[in-house]
């Protein structure tokens, strides 16, 4: 656990009340809380002094009220996601109609492109055309220089005179004259048929460039269309995964609500009339480091000053953690996915936790209650009232509750020379991770330098990490 520790520490104790209005503070610090069970025992028979009855009474009021608040919760919670459920139906449906627009426009961009091909290609044969008509109007144009030339080279310069002079008679004269017009006529109206013919093709030409341009216009707008379409589908589409996220984070949340007082007793330890003796387990010696890698954060504080009761190894996703000691689990409950970790998160118990461990052991006359937190879900290997042997496999380490990434948070509390079955039953009634040292800075109090057990202890005294 990193930053937030000391906020969600400071409600550890009661779970589901977490997330709920601020009236459950005042109910956090009286006598039933994390004791429901004990007091639903005591207050089911009859009661033996009305001092009993009125506090019985009063149980009865607090119980009330928790459970309509877990219900108010749940309810609340559902309304949120249902919303939020309404919002991802729609926006997922403007994202595909959006996606579908964008197709539209990219069929349309194709046509475009399409259509300036074979303007192209036309505009590449009309060039063609142009340019032939052009040739034969340059070719007829040298021959009538050629024809003239030459006709000057007999005629002479005085071509009229010539002629005038060279004819027999008038008649001869006139024919010779009008030859030579109608030559030059007929010449003259080829190159003007010519030239017409160049003229539309011109014509042809510049129309077929006119569309072109247009087209290109079209296109280019189309491709601003498809640019704006596509990225109001991507703004769409990141809203409609922040939607989800903010789902799932309520999804989350509810399932962590729904954590009540009977879940946990499930997953704790459960062991009635169990004889005196049955968990003499003792260990001699050091308690070995539960899992290898390398310290984030100390306690009692965080590199930032922040309060962190217990130590941060920082390790990768599904290392092994193992007993450090002989001992007995307290509680074990791994309800949530090895990497669905993050900042604010309240799954688990003791909320924020994730996949917890609670184990008892008795190492040279001290006994002491081991936290394991964030672990994952997977190989989740011990259960509630399980003995375990020093160096046995409890679980891989995760990144689940309320984290920064993968680490494992280990917690010690010093019980001092308390009785493995008081200590067993005094979890059983309480259920408190913290045996009454508290949460967040209130836990600094009760380190063990401070006062004697029950008490904190520095994790990396104990396990030898320093
Ligand atoms: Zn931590």
């Amino acid at each position: 656990m990193k930053k937030w520790k000391q906020i969600t520490l400071a409600a550890f104790l009661c779970t589901w009340v977490v997330t709920s209005s601020q009236s459950t503070s005042a109910l956090r610090a009286n006598e039933f809380e994390g004791n429901e069970d004990a007091w639903v025992k005591r207050c089911s028979v009859a009661q033996s002094s009305s001092e009993m009855a009125t506090k019985c009474a009063q149980f009865k009021t607090y119980y009330a009220k928790q459970s309509t608040q877990l219900q108010n919760e749940v309810s609340s919670l559902k309304k949120q996601i249902s919303a939020l459920d309404d919002n991802i139906d729609k926006l997922a449906a403007a994202v595909k109609k959006q996606a579908s627009l964008v197709k539209t426009i990219e069929k349309k961009i194709a046509m475009n492109e399409a259509s300036i091909r074979l303007i192209n290609s036309d505009i590449k044969k009309l060039n063609k055309k142009i340019n032939a008509l052009q040739r034969s109007i340059d070719e007829r144009n040298a021959i009538i220089i050629k024809r003239m030339q030459d006709e000057q080279a007999t005629i002479g310069t005085n071509m009229s005179l010539e002629i005038i002079m060279g004819s027999q008679d008038l008649l001869d004269m006139i024919r010779k004259i009008d030859g030579l017009n109608r030559i030059n006529e007929q010449d003259q109206r080829e190159i003007d048929k010519i030239k017409e013919e160049k003229q539309e093709q011109n014509l042809q030409k510049s129309e077929k460039v006119r569309l072109k341009t247009a087209l290109e216009e079209t296109k280019r707008n189309n491709e601003k269309a498809k640019k704006e379409a596509e990225e109001v589908r991507k703004q769409k589409q990141v809203l409609l995964d922040k939607f989800r996220k903010q789902e799932e984070a309520l999804d989350e949340k509810m399932r962590s609500v729904k954590v009540d007082i009977s879940t946990i007793q499930e997953n704790m330890i459960n062991i009635t009339n169990a004889p005196n003796g049955s968990f003499n387990f003792t260990t001699s010696g050091k308690l070995a480091k539960p899992v290898n890698g390398s310290i984030s954060a100390n306690s009692f504080y965080y590199p930032n000053g922040g309060v962190h009761l217990g130590l941060d190894v920082a390790v990768s996703l599904r290392t092994p953690i193992y007993a450090p000691a002989n001992g007995v689990i307290l509680y074990a409950n791994n309800p949530v996915s090895t990497n669905s970790g993050y900042i604010g998160n309240t799954t688990g118990y003791p909320a924020g936790t994730g996949n917890s461990i609670q184990m008892l052991t008795r190492v040279d006359g001290t006994t002491y209650a081991l936290s394991f937190f964030h672990m994952a879900q997977e190989n989740f290997s011990v259960r509630a009232g399980q003995k375990v042997s020093k160096g046995q496999l409890l679980g891989l380490s995760g990144n689940t509750g309320n984290t920064t990434g993968p680490h494992c948070h280990l917690e010690v509390i010093n019980l001092g020379n308390m009785a493995i079955d008081t200590a067993i039953s005094r979890f059983q009634s309480t259920a408190d991770f913290a045996w009454g040292n508290g949460w967040g800075s209130a836990g600094l109090a009760n380190v063990c330098s401070v006062k004697g057990p029950p008490c904190r202890e520095h994790p990396e005294d104990v396990y030898g990490y320093r």
